[in-house]
């Protein structure tokens, strides 16, 4: 969905859409449910909204697929990407605010919604919290069945072994 900014009117533009967002071209879009408002200031563009989404992300442990639901609101300025460089630069280094750019009077709601979800995304995501991964050792998903060599473990003469290998694990984190 792309918009021209300066057809957007005094009052603002409120919109409640459906967008498909491709998040990596290995799979297919994922549709975003998005609730937008843009104002307009000049050039200046502000846009404020939620996006509730559900991607298929590897769980970072336990290496399964798993939905992980999104549900991000946000508030973002736009300015045209035309005007850097120029006399606003000062200003713009001194602002706070979250900026992104614009160019040619068009603003592609779906980059928008695509940015606010990556930023969503967790560095290392889990496909439930408690997620036991697999086992350093053979591989095994722990969230399945315990395996032998957790087992052996607990057998005190091995006990030292488990915790240096202990140590390598938080290490390798
Ligand atoms: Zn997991
Ligand atoms: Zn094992």
């Amino acid at each position: 969905m792309k918009l021209n900014v300066s057809s957007i009117p005094e009052e603002g533009l409120q919109q409640e859409v459906e967008l498909p967002i491709i998040i990596n071209n290995k799979t297919k879009p994922y549709i975003a449910h998005v609730f937008i408002k843009l104002f307009r200031y000049g050039r200046r563009v502000l846009v404020e909204g939620s996006v509730k989404i559900s991607v298929q992300l590897k769980c970072s442990r336990c290496l399964r697929e798993t939905a992980l639901p999104i549900d991000v609101a946000f508030r973002e300025e736009y300015i045209p990407a035309e005007d850097i460089g120029g006399e606003n630069e000062q200003e713009l280094t001194d602002r706070e605010l979250d900026l992104g750019f614009y160019s040619n009077d068009e603003l592609d709601i779906n980059e928008v919604v695509k940015e606010q979800i990556l930023l969503s995304v967790p560095m290392k995501p889990l496909c439930r919290e408690m997620c036991r991964g697999l086992c350093p050792v053979c591989g095994k998903d722990l969230n399945e069945d315990a395996c032998n060599c957790r087992e052996g473990q607990t057998d005190p003469r091995l006990a030292p072994l488990a915790k240096f290998k202990e140590i390598l694990k938080v290490r390798k984190e």
